[in-house]
């Protein structure tokens, strides 16, 4: 588990008791929260998928972080030499003392298991489970991102909500240098010539740390974070992704 939120080496968070938040499920199926319903055939595509995908997925991640050089409204550069080029970074984050970089998966077993669907036809179960590959590494990241606010908490620090490379401008290239500074191998990602991940169902991403980041900047991040009791909570949690 993660013993500082600076920590400079690559550390594995694995074992993660993952709870896969239904409606970002059906959000990756096209329904708008509160609004659509499945129908009762789709509710038992939908049941299938879920089951199928608890039993496939592996959760993983790899986290370390290195301190910030300078920062400027669209830069930030790092020790040992890197930049990064993020449009608004500045304004969005405040004023940090480091970045933590990470990159988190499910793995491949259900992305596999959605291609032989397809083979066989099965279009609606394919598609669901793919729904559920998708809502479960997003869970993932934002599992990981609470526990980072949480370690964060005892250094008495702040954590930033997570951008990644390809989102809010940033140019998906940059996920070179990200995989420089924290590959993805301890957790068995690969980034391709053309800067995807394997397996697919992965997300690699950048948080802001420090006394002054600001948090919060597009989502509240404690919505769905099961820490219990925590004196520094904006929102009470609807659903958390931490299995109870
Ligand atoms: S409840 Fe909010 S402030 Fe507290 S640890 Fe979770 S995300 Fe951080």
């Amino acid at each position: 588990m993660i013993a500082s939120v600076l920590c400079s080496t690559p550390v594995v968070v694995s074992d993660v008791p993952l709870q896969i938040d239904p409606d970002e499920v059906l959000r990756f199926q096209g329904y708008k929260k509160g609004k659509d319903r499945p129908t009762p055939e789709v509710a038992e595509i939908y049941d299938r998928a879920l089951a199928e995908g608890e039993r496939l997925m592996a959760p993983r991640a790899v986290y370390r972080a290195v301190p910030v050089t300078a920062l400027a409204p669209d830069l930030m550069a790092l020790a040992g030499g890197t930049e990064f080029r993020i449009p608004e970074i500045g304004r969005l984050w405040g004023t940090i003392e480091s970045v933590g970089i990470g990159v988190c998966t499910i793995g491949d077993a259900l992305e596999g298991r959605v291609r032989e669907l397809w083979e066989s036809r099965e279009f609606p179960l394919a598609a669901m489970l793919d729904s559920v590959g998708s809502a479960a590494v997003e869970c993932l990241a934002e599992y990981v991102n609470d526990l980072l606010c949480q370690v964060a908490i005892r250094e008495r620090l702040n954590v930033t909500n997570r951008i990644s490379p390809g989102y809010a401008g940033w140019d998906v290239g940059d996920q070179r240098l990200l995989f420089r500074l924290c590959p993805g191998d301890p957790v068995g990602v690969t980034l391709n010539s053309a800067c995807y991940m394997s397996p697919s169902k992965s997300i690699s991403f950048l948080v802001g740390i420090g006394r002054e980041a600001r948090v919060d900047h597009y989502f509240t991040q404690c919505r769905r974070c099961w820490m219990k009791d925590c004196l520094y909570r904006r929102v009470p949690a609807d659903r958390t992704v931490h299995r109870a």
